[in-house]
């Protein structure tokens, strides 16, 4: 089979030459025109037919989804939104759609409804787009990393540590539910189990990533994650990629510059890469918004807000002065929050951290040194007793994006707060012997890859940027 992809042939400028092209009918109009697509580019070619040369029952079977391949000379358009056309001298149809049948035809679909044929929606402009961009951010975190000499890493996606997930976690087992091997207690003998022990999908590469930092300097993870959390949002996924670097003598400067320069470096790649589909995104995201009020629209367009976020510093500012700003802000005045904000040491919602962003400084924010209280046991404990070396960057329309800190290297520090947490040092004596051999200052953070998807795509829900989405009772596919 030789065939030519649509996107080469749509920047060709010499006519008259032979191709063929192999791809899905979107629309037959007039017994003439095929719009034609292959899915290497969100533009169709146009292939024209004189249905005097074919049998009406072959063009009959040109229906919306069918797959087709066509030969015929490449011309000059005449027609509008078009400069090249195909004069089709041969046409096979590689397999029927029954047009009664196929639940895309050419008009507008609700995403809510395209969720339900997710097997059918890459067939969609809007999903070759998403998918388009998702790849080439991909592909720009990678290349990013490589650059700067980081080693991917793969860490395990089932482990045996529980120490960060208690309870959101899922179960991987193979035991018999029907005949679960019992101890004196009750309690279930995990030793009969396939590891024997209770083992888990992870939640996060950080902890084997520290290991290998601590060796390699420099490393990323790029993998699935799982949790089993029961929010039903618009940025919540059950199954989500996240990108971990993790870096040996870095504090938390070190940490959000490398942050801020991944996240405008993988933008800027898409920008550069994706005109096509962002430009039709933007678009997408227009028509969405002209549904909204008028007060609920974002003041900038999608390719905007992108170059935005590359030509200006992200803010930063310490949990403390969020806090500030938040308890002076309107809507806690107003109480229009749904959470009021009263004291220091309440953790930050989804409405706040937006406030934040959109509202207040109108642009990604840093906010560093949270209370110990609300984060994670391994977080660089500071001098005041009461804050560690935390970062989460929250961007406009997402929120939280990154989540990160410089890591607690000194044993005892470390060792004291996972007392105080309950967390079983005996469990995690692999981690610690980091700490205690030749331990080092370092840092890392975790990006959330559908939530970078996200927001360059200017969709509005999580589960239209990645191809399968698994929600609380949802795993079709
Ligand atoms: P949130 O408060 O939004 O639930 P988190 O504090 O649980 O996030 P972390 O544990 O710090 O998040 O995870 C690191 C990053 O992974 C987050 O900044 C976010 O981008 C992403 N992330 C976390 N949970 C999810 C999820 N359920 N679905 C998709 N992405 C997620
Ligand atoms: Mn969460």
């Amino acid at each position: 089979m030789k065939r030519t992809k649509i996107k080469a042939l749509l920047n060709e400028t010499t006519f008259g030459k032979e191709v063929t092209v192999m791809g899905w009918v979107k629309t037959f109009r007039n017994n003439q025109f095929i719009a034609i697509n292959d899915g290497s580019s969100i533009q169709n070619i146009q292939a024209v037919v004189d249905f005097n040369h074919f049998e009406e029952a072959l063009l009959k079977r040109l229906t919306t989804g069918a797959a087709i391949a066509v030969t015929g000379d490449l011309v000059e358009s005449l027609g509008k939104g078009q400069s090249i056309e195909i004069k089709v001298k041969s046409l096979e149809i590689l397999g029927d759609s029954d047009a009664e049948k196929f639940p895309l035809q050419p008009k507008k679909h609700s995403l809510e409804f395209l969720r339900e044929i997710a097997h059918l929606r890459f067939r969609t402009n809007t999903f070759n787009a998403v998918f388009k961009v998702r790849h080439a951010l991909a592909f720009a975190v990678h290349q990013f990393f490589n650059e700067r000499g980081f080693t991917y890493l793969h860490t395990p996606i089932i482990t045996a540590s529980d120490a960060e997930g208690a309870g959101e976690m899922f179960k991987v087992t193979t035991l018999d539910f029907d005949n679960t091997p019992r101890n004196d207690d009750g309690t279930i003998n995990f030793k009969e189990d396939f590891f024997g022990k209770a083992t888990n999908l992870t939640v996060s590469g950080q902890l084997e990533g520290e290991l290998a930092a601590l060796a390699l300097g420099d490393i990323y993870t790029f993998g699935p994650t799982f949790r089993a959390e029961n929010s039903n949002t618009t940025r919540h996924l059950a199954e989500f990629w996240m990108i971990e670097p993790e870096m040996a003598f870095y504090d938390l400067e070190n940490n959000m510059d490398l942050a801020e320069d991944l996240l405008k470096y993988v933008i800027r790649y898409a920008l550069d890469q994706c005109a096509v589909e962002l430009d039709f995104l933007k678009s997408r995201l227009e028509e969405e918004e002209k549904q909204k009020p008028q007060n609920e629209r974002s003041e900038l367009d999608l390719l905007s807000k992108l170059k935005f976020c590359l030509e200006n510093d992200f803010e930063r500012i310490t949990y403390t002065e969020a806090i500030d700003i938040l308890k002076q802000s309107k809507p806690n005045q107003k109480k229009q929050f749904k959470y009021l904000i009263e004291s220091w040491g309440a953790d930050l919602q989804s409405e706040h951290e937006r406030y934040l962003v959109e509202k207040h400084f109108k642009k990604p924010v840093i906010l560093t040194d949270y209370p110990k209280e609300i984060k994670a046991f391994y977080m660089r404990q500071n001098e005041d007793g009461k804050t560690v070396r935390a970062m989460d960057i929250l961007f406009p329309g997402i929120g939280e994006i990154v989540g990160g800190s410089q890591r607690e290297e000194r044993l005892e520090k470390i060792e004291q707060r996972m007392a105080e947490m309950h967390i079983p040092a005996e469990e995690m004596s692999w981690y610690l012997d980091t700490r205690r051999f030749g331990s080092a200052p370092h840092a890392g953070f975790g990006l959330g890859f559908e939530r970078l998807v996200l927001f360059v795509t200017g969709m509005t829900n999580i589960r239209d940027v990645i191809p399968f989405p698994r929600t609380p009772k949802n795993a079709e596919f």
